[in-house]
This record gives C-alpha cells, sequence and structure tokens, in this order.
C-alpha cells in the first residue's frame, strides 16, 4: 500500500553496523519526516486498539520513541521496558540469551496489574529475543498479552518463531517485513 511504500523508504541501510556484517536498519530518516512518523503512529495506533490493548509497553530504546506518539494517540497508559538498571522504583526483571552473552530487561511492577491488555511496540523484530523477554515480564506482572506490533521484521533471523510461544496465540504485526 502507499502507506508501507511511505515508511520503506524513510528506513535506512546502514552497512557493517553495530558489527562487520550486519546492514542495520535506520529509523531516524523516518522519525524527522513528519508525514511518515505521523502515519506510523496512527497506524500502530489502531492496531492496538483493534486488538483491545489498554497499555502500550514501548522497548527501550527505539521502542520508546514509536511507543509512546502511539500510546497518546490511542488514548491509553504508556508503559517503558527498560534495561537492568534504569527504573528507580520497584522491578520485575528479565534475562534473556543473546548471540554472546546475555541481558536483562526490567519494569516497574506497579504499573502493571491483571485488568491490563498490553501492546508491545518495537521498531525492529529481530532475534525476538527482547519481545519474548518483554511478553515473560507482562505475564508475570499478571497482565494479558494483547500482542506484539512492530514497524519491521527482519524475517530470515527467526524471530517470530521464537516468539510464537510466549504470544500465546495473540498477534504478532509487522508493518514490513524483509
Ligand atoms: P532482537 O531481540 O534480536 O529481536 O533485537 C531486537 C532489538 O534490537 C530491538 O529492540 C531493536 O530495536 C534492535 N535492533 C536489532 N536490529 C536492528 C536494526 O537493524 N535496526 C534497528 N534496531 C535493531
Amino acid at each position: 500500500t502507499d502507506i508501507k511504500e511511505l515508511l520503506l523508504s524513510r528506513i535506512r541501510d546502514v552497512a557493517d553496523y553495530p558489527a562487520p556484517g550486519v546492514v542495520f536498519k535506520d529509523i531516524t530518516p523516518l522519525l524527522a519526516d513528519p508525514a511518515a512518523f505521523t502515519a506510523l503512529t496512527d497506524t500502530l495506533a489502531e492496531l492496538a486498539l483493534e486488538h483491545g490493548a489498554t497499555k502500550i509497553v514501548g522497548l527501550e530504546a527505539r521502542g520508546f520513541i514509536l511507543g509512546a506518539p502511539v500510546a497518546v494517540r490511542a488514548g491509553v497508559g504508556f508503559i517503558p521496558v527498560r534495561k537492568a538498571g534504569k527504573l528507580p522504583g520497584a522491578t520485575l526483571s528479565q534475562a534473556y540469551d543473546l548471540e554472546y552473552g546475555s541481558a536483562e530487561i526490567e519494569v516497574h511492577a506497579e504499573d502493571l496489574s491483571a485488568a491490563d491488555r498490553v501492546m508491545v511496540i518495537d521498531d525492529v523484530l529481530a532475534t525476538g529475543g527482547t519481545a519474548e523477554a518483554s511478553l515473560r515480564l507482562i505475564r508475570r506482572a499478571g497482565a494479558q498479552v494483547a500482542g506484539v506490533c512492530v514497524l519491521m521484521e527482519l524475517g530470515f533471523l527467526g524471530g517470530r518463531a521464537r516468539l510464537e510461544p510466549a504470544l500465546e496465540g495473540a498477534p504478532l504485526e509487522a508493518l514490513l517485513q524483509v
């Protein structure tokens, strides 16, 4: 569609970043284009409401940039999931494996409850490890998962398959696939 073409045209490939052989998908040109950023925000907000979301979780750091305006547009609350050690209050933590080593993300425990239906938003789904860990956090907090929405899915990394069990039937929506 027109919107997908617009979004795709505003994502820049950066070769050999952050490591040799990696092609990084850079969304900063999209953020700098108000027509594209607005179209993305509106599309994601519509999806979140379609799936019954009552809260948006954004994944540090680009998930904050996308998730915050989506939450405002949808009229629901925004909850940051941050890298370990950044949130000041009482947190739930979830560790997950990376290709080399591991990482840990956290959420404020009191930000989520059984009444919440949560849509997770991020820019890129790569291996799916970060999104999977975020779903575990949401479920450990007792909340329901409305789904995961990303701007772009890197299909060749198999993130969708990795995420599938944790989704427990909730949708993974990717506006663009490569
Ligand atoms: P995953 O856990 O392997 O799916 O990695 C996803 C996380 O890394 C997300 O938070 C993304 O923002 C980030 N990421 C991985 N690859 C890219 C990329 O090519 N462009 C932008 N972000 C990326």
